[in-house]
């Protein structure tokens, strides 16, 4: 490959990001990736392909070689990711009398208190999510027999080898996670249900939704105290985030601005953006302390790194540092010292159960989508039903089983990070106690860390802690813990 091959590459992946900055940060009305894969055409030449992949000896070459694969998948699909995306931006629901965008009807979602309301609202918007089905069909159509035609024996084979994600094994250790934590799991999922008055032969997602919404709660977390507490936590690391020129946190309210948080990175380290639009809660603090753990490895990646250990490689890195500060809402430690909160026993008690909730939810997206890359699309809205329906115990709804689907199994690498976060913490915590976080010794830790970017993946770091790899056993003894 090329050098100038690299330069291009990376040229490309800095104005999809840019684009994708734009539209959620609700600047732009309307997202154009079309026209960009369009001008570095040449990166996604079938040839250009076929040259990486021959070339996937060392492990940048891999990392590039998968880039350059899924992207010339992509590439093959634009106008219809274009097309499904533009389709929500602009979609409405109504509801109430008035015309609500499709984006905004989670938040009415989470904030009604009537099930039978909820349950009608979330029906609506399956029904937006639904219109859109045959485009995602059509896509991951494309998609899976494209893996084919690189000579892959399918989707999974295609990101299971170049992803490094150890798919099959991930597998494993996810039914036995889904089976140790069954019983507690219903347990706490009863008791909720009750509190939030819902009988649990009805209970649905858009239900749990409001369960963690939990405005008793907001009154810990002020809206005002948001960015300071991000401040405080990080000076106690000895990081001023005042001083950081390459980072730029943008709370403006725009009224296109996605709901959810995010963070881009235009250009690592040099350009990195943290959007957030407050609404109020513990969710804020979620969002930014998890978009925060983001932002502050991309800023410290050192320049000097090569393309693909900047930008490329195992996103489970990153997901996992972005897990580490979101889990500092878990800490006694961090509430007493940050936000001068005293007692939060039934707080801490919801967001134990939340986790739970999601380390379910995401190993069983991981089961039904090995089944659907491996099967096709066909008949697959069946599997999602059951399979998240069965290990949830709520209903769930076929309209979602492509939308509930991100690319290359991301939800993969959620699970490794989730996983390897909790390896991490402990290292943390027996170094420097329960109060790392204000340890200037954990920040340089820390920031030695995010300096590598991506060069090594979880399982390389957990080394270097001094572990024996991959572990889901003390994840596994913390999400049944409710003492
Ligand atoms: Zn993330």
């Amino acid at each position: 490959m090329e050098p100038e091959f690299e330069e291009r590459a990376e040229l490309f992946h800095q104005d999809v990001t840019r684009e994708y900055y734009l539209v959620g940060s609700g600047q732009k009305e309307e997202m154009q990736i079309a026209a960009i894969y369009e001008r570095y055409k040449h990166l996604f030449a079938r040839e250009a392909v076929g040259q990486a992949l021959a070339d996937v000896g060392e492990k940048p070459k891999r990392l590039l070689a998968e880039f350059v694969s899924l992207e010339y998948m992509e590439n093959l699909v634009k106008e219809l990711s274009e097309e499904i995306t533009n389709h929500l931006l602009k979609a409405k629901v109504e509801w109430d009398g008035q015309e609500v965008p499709y984006h905004n009807v989670q938040t009415l979602i989470v904030n009604e208190p009537k099930m039978s309301r909820r349950h009608d609202l979330d029906g609506r918007r399956r029904e937006v999510t639904a219109a859109a089905n045959p485009q995602r069909e059509s896509r991951w159509q494309t998609l899976h027999a494209e893996a084919k035609g690189l000579g892959f024996s399918d989707y999974v084979a295609l990101c299971d080898g170049l992803r490094a994600l150890r798919l099959a094994w991930l597998a494993e250790e996810m039914k036995r996670l889904l089976a140790e934590t069954e019983k507690v799991y219903f347990e706490k999922l009863g008791y909720f249900l009750y509190k939030i008055d819902v009988p649990e032969a009805q209970a649905a997602t858009s239900d749990i939704a409001y369960l963690f919404r939990a405005p008793q709660f907001d009154v810990l977390f002020p809206k005002e105290f948001l960015v300071d507490s991000l401040r405080k936590t990080m000076q106690g690391m000895g990081i001023d985030i005042d001083q950081q020129s390459y980072l730029e946190l943008d709370t403006d309210p725009r009224p296109l601005k996605s709901p959810r948080a995010f963070c881009a990175g235009i250009r690592i380290p040099q350009e990195v953006k943290l959007v957030i639009k407050p609404k109020g809660g513990q969710d804020d603090y979620a969002s930014l302390f998890h978009e925060a753990g983001h932002a502050e490895h991309f800023v410290h990646v050192d320049p000097n790194l090569e393309f693909s250990y900047r930008r490329l490689g195992d996103n489970s890195v990153t997901e996992s540092y972005a897990f580490l500060l979101q889990h500092l809402m878990h800490s006694p430690h961090w509430l007493k010292r940050i936000l001068g909160v005293e007692e939060a026993k039934d707080f801490l008690t919801l967001l134990r159960f939340n986790k739970l909730w999601f380390l379910r939810r995401y190993s069983s997206k991981l089961l039904y989508e090995l089944k659907l890359h491996s099967n096709g699309a066909v008949g697959a809205d069946k599997i999602y039903v059951s399979t998240l329906g069965d290990n949830l115990g709520v209903t769930v709804f076929p309209e979602n089983y492509l939308d509930d689907v991100d690319d290359a199994f991301y939800a993969a690498q959620y699970l490794r990070a989730w996983t390897f976060e909790v390896q991490h913490r402990r290292y943390l915590e027996g170094k420097f106690g329960g109060e790392w976080f204000a340890n200037p010794e954990a920040g340089k830790h820390l920031a030695r860390l995010w300096k590598r970017g991506q060069e090594p993946v979880v399982e390389e770091i957990a080394a270097d802690l001094g572990y024996d790899g991959l572990d889901i056993d003390p994840l596994v003894e913390e999400l049944i813990d409710f003492k």
